[in-house]
């Protein structure tokens, strides 16, 4: 199975210029689903992690999937003003806009070892912005791992150059 296949390409969205991958054929098709855990769980095997962190809104889909299938803990990362006790904010720039992420560090063990986990890795700076969050509040970070690379980017040369170890299924 070709997972490419169940990740078309929406030229235009959402913004002029953007060939946006969707993951929803993927996600309706519980073969191609499956493969996708299965294939990040090998990955995420190769770092030494105790609980993934999702980043809304993507990363929660494959995030909380691979959770339950890796027994790990979940922690999410969310957009501003969603956490009723959210107590780190991280400012990032995206491949089309801007964002910033929110974590809660008292629902978060302080031993954790945390694997960042995202859809897609575009330019970086969520990740990247992921790491910092989690870094400032203390907490360890192993690596990131994603399903999908849009290659021409170079996402994963900026997240080296960034000091993050990432692993992605494909490019
Ligand atoms: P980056 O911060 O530029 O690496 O962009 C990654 C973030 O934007 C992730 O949270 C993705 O969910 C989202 N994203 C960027 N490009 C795409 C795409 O082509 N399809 C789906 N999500 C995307």
């Amino acid at each position: 199975m070709n997972l490419l296949d169940y990740l078309p390409g929406v030229p235009d969205f959402p913004k002029p210029g953007i060939l946006f991958r969707d993951i929803s054929p993927l996600l309706a098709n519980p073969a191609a689903f499956k493969e996708a855990i299965t294939k990040l769980h090998d990955l995420a095997q190769s770092f030494d992690y105790t609980h993934i962190l999702g980043v809304e809104s993507r990363g929660f889909i494959f995030g909380s999937a691979l959770a339950l299938h890796a027994n790990k803990g979940l922690i999410i990362a969310r957009k501003p003003n969603k956490l009723p006790l959210a107590s780190h904010r991280e400012f990032y720039g995206l491949e089309y806009g801007k964002d910033s992420l929110e974590i809660q560090q008292s629902t978060i063990p302080k031993e954790a070892r945390v694997l960042l986990m995202d859809d897609v890795l575009a330019t970086g700076g969520t990740l990247i912005a992921a790491d910092k969050l989690l870094r400032n509040a203390g907490f360890t970070v192993c690596g990131a791992i994603t399903l999908l690379e849009i290659g021409a980017l170079n996402g994963s040369t900026i997240l080296k150059e960034n000091g993050i170890s990432n692993k992605t299924v494909l490019v």
